[in-house]
């Protein structure tokens, strides 16, 4: 027990298994996939996390590796059809009044990112790695040992209206989304729908290279046991703080203990932003936060192979887990510990039951934060003012399809070699 309280003090001096030492805060799944990265490029390597899973966005979002989402979200078409999209028109965008503080400096900066030379820009650097994605998944899976947990079956997107469908089949099929492809659903994907939907589609798309993680906490358990039996170090705790002293980063426990290392990285999710105000520049982080019901489900309720379904005039996605079928939606612009708002649970379960989810044996509700920088570009780089100090965060809607490839850029910082697409975009630098 002394010896690991020893070790958690200094890390950077303790060298338990190797000369260079990296800290990871954070245990989502993009702090989970960069620690073992991170593990495997040669660091002795600890990952500190609060410890209640359920606070975590990795928790409770739609599992869907989402390859077609290669457009910022901060766009002028964004802007343009916001009326539509805001929850008091029956839309997913919520914007408390109360917090006002937090998504008025926000959408003044997503109006200033949605401007076209910045959106081509992120247009670029999002596609860049999004095309990156599924393949540093199936790397990643491959190397844990945990094949069976993704599958790349891709996703259909349905919508009830004639009008949207046509729009949205003709939009979808005419874009290059570099690793995904969109086509108009078939007559067997249409009838197969039909036998489990309650509505009647007006149309449908099939993606092809997306997918879907099986069972998130499966996956999750997965990365931690590959990170501890290789000699992975997990604590459960909060780092209350970041001291940075003589250009050098060590990270404070509530207790005061203090954990230093060769390579620290944030990649706290939508709670990044407390460790790097005052230190890092502007992080404009906000909690986008989305709700789930998950429907517990018999075998015989929902095909086990049914790919995720998106109905696009909901602005809803399913996804089929191990037991469930969960149903997510809502954007809602906030603060991390804001109070729930029950009236979004009870919407999701009307477009449930409208859709044809069984009712199941039970419905749980969930709501997590996603992390989301006004451009909607992730944050992943080097700090400007410690030079051990690496960030990974803000991974807004696509926190779970990003983290794979996240681990091997985080792991190609710390290792200072080329990594495997350009990173300046992603510098937090961009906000200034
Ligand atoms: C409803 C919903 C649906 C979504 N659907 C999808 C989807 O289908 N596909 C997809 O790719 N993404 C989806 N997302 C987004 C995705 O969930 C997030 O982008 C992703 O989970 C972020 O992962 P993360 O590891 O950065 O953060 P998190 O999962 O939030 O994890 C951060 C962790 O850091 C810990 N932590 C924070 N600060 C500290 C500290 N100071 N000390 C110690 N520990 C700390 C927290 O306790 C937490 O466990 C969805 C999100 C929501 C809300």
């Amino acid at each position: 027990m002394e010896a690991l309280q020893e070790l958690v003090r200094d890390l950077a001096s303790a060298r338990p298994v190797s000369d260079t030492t990296a800290l990871v805060i954070g245990g989502g799944f993009v702090g989970a996939a960069a620690a073992r990265r991170l593990q495997q490029a040669g660091f002795a390597t600890t990952l500190i996390d609060a410890g209640d899973p359920a606070r975590a966005a990795s928790f409770g979002n739609a599992g869907h590796l989402a390859s077609e989402q290669v457009t910022p979200l901060a766009s002028i078409a964004t802007l343009l059809s916001l009326h539509r999209r805001l929850y008091s028109a029956g839309g997913p965008a919520a914007f408390p009044p109360r917090d006002i503080g937090a998504w008025l400096p926000f959408g003044l900066r997503l109006i200033a990112a949605a401007a076209p030379a910045r959106y081509e820009a992120g247009s670029r650097a999002l596609k860049a790695i999004v095309a990156a994605a599924l393949p540093a998944w199936h790397r990643l899976v491959g190397d844990i040992g945990a094949t069976d947990l993704i599958r790349e079956q891709g996703h259909f997107v349905v919508w009830e209206k004639h009008a949207t469908a046509q729009a949205g089949i003709r939009a979808a099929c005419a874009t290059d989304y570099g690793y995904a492809a969109a086509r108009p659903a078939n007559d067997d994907e249409l009838a197969m729908l039909g036998r489990y939907l309650a509505i009647q589609p007006a149309g449908a798309v099939r993606f092809t290279g997306t997918g879907q993680v099986i069972d998130l906490q499966a996956l999750r358990g997965k990365l931690d046991d590959a990170f501890r039996q290789a000699g992975g170090i997990k604590l459960t705790g909060k780092i209350a703080r970041l001291e940075i002293t003589d250009g050098r980063a060590r990270a404070v426990r509530a207790d005061g203990t203090t954990l230093n290392a060769d390579h620290i990285l944030v990649a706290g999710g939508a709670w990044s932003g407390e460790l790097l105000r005052g230190l890092e520049g502007s992080v404009p982080l906000i909690a986008e936060r989305g709700y789930h019901i998950d429907t517990t489900l018999s075998e015989a309720d929902w095909p086990r192979d049914m790919p995720p379904i998106a109905f696009g005039d909901r602005s809803a996605i399913i996804t089929r887990f191990a037991n469930t079928l969960r149903m997510t939606s809502f954007t809602e612009f906030s603060r991390i510990d804001a109070p729930v708002d029950p009236r979004k649970w009870a919407k999701l379960d009307a477009h449930a039951d409208a859709v044809g989810v069984p009712k199941g044996s039970a419905r749980t509700r969930w709501i997590g934060n996603r992390p989301t920088l006004p451009d909607y570009i992730p944050a992943i780089g080097r700090s400007r003012k410690a030079g051990n100090l690496l960030y990974a965060f803000g991974h807004q809607h696509l926190g779970v399809t990003l983290a794979a490839i996240t681990g091997e850029l985080v792991a190609a910082l710390a290792t200072n070699t080329q990594p495997s697409i350009p990173l300046a975009p992603y510098d937090l630098q961009r906000f200034g």
